[in-house]
């Protein structure tokens, strides 16, 4: 008898993982209610008026076993035309010590509940892991830990919220650099405190928040030495370590520019070469809200 490969166990579908499903044919919302086919009504609290065409409804269970219901609309409504005339431009630096420098010089810190919650969910990852598998005392230890991450996911959604709304609202452009993420998370050492800031939650954020209102997100997606470029006289030098806080500018003498502020204003520049590259008109000076380069170093 010639031998197989031997046999392999099989492999099981996550059963506790997210888990969702879709449906845009014989739905139906109801006071405190929603229809799907084949189903009784399930009860369910509707949070806002829905106004228009009912067009999908999307149940998704989270880890944690709640059931939550998006519904999507067609409010016939049009999107508002993106603006062609740019007033105000605002650079973003996203970095480690600081979630959000802008080219104003304001600085969004890393909120510190990640790094509370950090240590709350190495705990609980620690405790999930004595347990013995198949256990009850495992599935619970199981439900803890997601809902620590759930909790810490809403939080950190609700934050990125917030500081989205308030760059959209105050800027008719904001600029972000998305190259730079990338190559961040490449480096291991980095790619724990990067997945803490979690740019890409809050870059997407700024997207549909921008196209709702037809303002601009733009993305630098090619590299360019932001942080290694004089923000006021375009010199350029050949390394800027992670160390070194403040830029002195061998080619014009300018001293003491924080190095992110400094990148933030780099990367306004740059936002305002595209939005130009693609027809859009921005004022002489973007709009700037400030004389330049001097009234940054504060
Ligand atoms: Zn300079």
């Amino acid at each position: 008898m010639s031998s197989k490969l031997p046999a392999r166990y099989p492999r099981f579908k996550r059963k506790h993982g997210k888990q969702s499903s879709y449906h845009c044919t014989g739905i139906k919302l109801g006071q405190g209610e929603i229809k799907l086919p084949k189903l009784t009504p399930i009860k369910a609290r509707i949070h806002r008026d829905i106004t228009g065409t009912l067009k999908s409804i999307t149940l998704t269970r989270t880890t944690t076993g709640k059931y939550y219901a998006s519904v999507l609309v067609d409010d016939g409504e049009e999107a508002p035309a993106s603006l062609q005339t740019v007033g105000t431009v605002l650079g973003v630096d996203m970095g480690l010590t600081h979630l959000a420098i802008d080219s104003e010089g304001n600085k969004t810190a890393n909120p510190r509940f990640l790094k509370q919650a950090r240590a709350n969910l190495r705990r609980k990852q620690k405790a999930l892991s004595r347990c013995q598998k198949g256990s009850k005392g495992r599935a619970k230890a199981r439900l803890k830990l997601a809902k620590a991450h759930e909790r810490l996911a809403n939080t950190r959604a609700d934050f990125q919220h917030k500081l989205s709304r308030q760059l959209i609202d105050d800027n008719q452009a904001v600029v972000v650099e998305t190259l730079k993420v990338k190559n961040m998370l490449k480096n291991r050492k980095l790619a724990k405190h990067i997945a803490d800031a979690s740019w890409y939650g809050l870059i997407q954020k700024l997207a549909y928040k921008a196209d709702a209102q037809g303002k601009h997100l733009v993305k630098i997606d090619q590299w360019f030495a932001s942080t290694k470029t004089c923000a006021g006289c375009g010199h350029k030098v050949d390394k800027m370590p992670l160390s070194i806080r403040t830029w002195d500018c061998p080619g014009c003498g300018t001293k003491g520019i924080d190095r992110d502020i400094n990148a933030a204003i780099n990367i306004r520049q740059q936002g305002i070469i595209k939005l130009r590259a693609e027809g859009l008109s921005v004022p002489a000076n973007g709009g700037m809200r400030q004389s330049g380069h001097a009234s940054v170093a504060a």
